[in-house]
């Protein structure tokens, strides 16, 4: 027996240990088990589970509080509240998007039966290129979606120009965007609309879930109506859905909204050392502006070409690290869209971009392994 188990040691020591070498692209924050429970104790004793119970309606008062803005609707998750968006502002027509982002931005416009408009993005930048969206506008076109691609904010200030010359709305996708400001104002404060994310693979997340904020009132009262099926009792307003989230949902952001803050600090340390690191090897990476409180949420890297990142990609893999092609393929050659426009720098951008493994928990030697991989890779030791 003794034998046994230490044969058994042995063999299942060191598959153990493989499985803690494999580094993925990121890794879910989870609060003390402890806290948690406290808030689900609290939920056995108010026997309220859902439907805009006490810890959601704390949950989003300490979010509005947290990020300085007027309105917030606790979503269900990201896209329903991109479609609520849509279909709160009533709009029908051509909406002009941008084709680097998540899938999601895309087909929250179909599902609301309007028209993705394609307008590239900007060279050395990955948002939408505002110089661009004037020739895109026609007779049907009603609003701007575009996405603050890894947290960097859009120019939200001439797309406002824009809209307001040709009477658009506009609808951020600002999923990667929780806690980043310009100066004091917090980049969920623009647009008519904008919308986040709190999946569990978001810096802050509520396991599944999401936000619409918006600065009016009469807006925010038709969201909140609209996510829990568009009635009040008997009384039926409005074609509704049902987007609500849990309390359950709640209690986990209540939990992580404690250490955000914290979080977010240990990334920027981190970011710093990221860089550092990889002074000199021939990729890009992020550009944040001047007079932009960012949140570190992702580390993408463009590299020289698609050979050098699929070599990057795959020796980092064997090594068994696993970077994320975030994003590809450019949405505009998704293979449901139709009359297919081309989009050359966001193709571009998309066939060479890599999202390096970014996340507090990563170790030093962690991060060793990925830095080392990628100078092999780019034959630059
Ligand atoms: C994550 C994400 C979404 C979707 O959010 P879910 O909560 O997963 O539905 C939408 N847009 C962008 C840019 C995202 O990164």
């Amino acid at each position: 027996m003794l034998i046994l188990n230490n044969i058994l040691k042995f063999y299942i020591a060191p598959q153990l240990q493989l499985m803690a070498l494999k580094i993925q692209v990121t890794k879910t924050t989870l609060p003390s088990k402890k806290e948690y429970f406290q808030y689900i104790d609290q939920i056995w004793k108010n026997g309220w589970l859902t439907n805009n119970g006490p810890l959601s309606l704390k949950l989003e008062l300490e979010l509005k509080s947290f990020l300085g803005v007027p309105y917030l609707q606790f979503i269900s998750n990201g896209t329903i509240a991109l479609q609520l968006a849509i279909n709160s502002l009533k709009l029908d027509g051509e909406i002009i998007t941008t084709p680097y982002s998540y899938v999601a931005t895309t087909s929250a416009i179909l599902w609301e039966n309007c028209k993705p408009v394609f307008c590239d993005i900007k060279k050395g930048s990955f948002n939408i290129d505002a110089d661009l969206i004037e020739s895109k506008i026609t007779s049907k076109t009603c609003a701007i979606l575009a996405t603050h691609v890894y947290g960097i904010p859009c120019d939200v200030k001439k797309i406002e120009q824009i809209a307001k010359k040709h009477n658009l709305k506009v609808i951020y996708d600002a999923a990667h965007a929780f806690g980043v400001k310009i100066g004091d104002k917090s980049i969920f404060n623009y647009g008519d609309i904008s919308i986040t994310s709190f999946h569990a693979t978001k810096i802050f997340h509520t396991i599944e879930g999401g936000a619409v904020i918006t600065q009016n009132k009469e807006l925010d009262k038709l969201i909140g109506l609209g996510k829990t099926f568009g009635h009040v009792g008997d009384d039926h307003k409005l074609l509704g859905i049902n987007g609500k989230n849990s309390e359950f949902h709640a209690a986990m952001g209540l939990c992580n909204l404690k250490t955000i803050q914290d979080q977010i600090e240990a990334r920027q340390e981190m970011y710093n050392f990221f860089c550092n690191s990889l002074v000199g090897l021939p990729i890009k990476t992020l550009f944040i502006p001047t007079g932009v409180t960012h949140n570190y949420a992702y580390f993408p890297i463009v590299f020289k070409n698609n050979e050098e990142m699929i070599a990057a990609k795959d020796l980092m893999e064997k090594n068994e690290i696993y970077p994320r092609r975030y994003f590809y393929p450019s949405l505009n050659r998704l293979p449901y869209i139709k009359n297919k426009v081309s989009c050359p720098i966001s193709e571009d951008i998309s066939e060479k971009v890599l999202c390096l493994p970014f996340y507090p928990s990563l170790s030093i030697e962690q991060m060793e392994r990925i830095f080392n991989c990628l100078k092999r890779a780019l034959n630059y030791v």
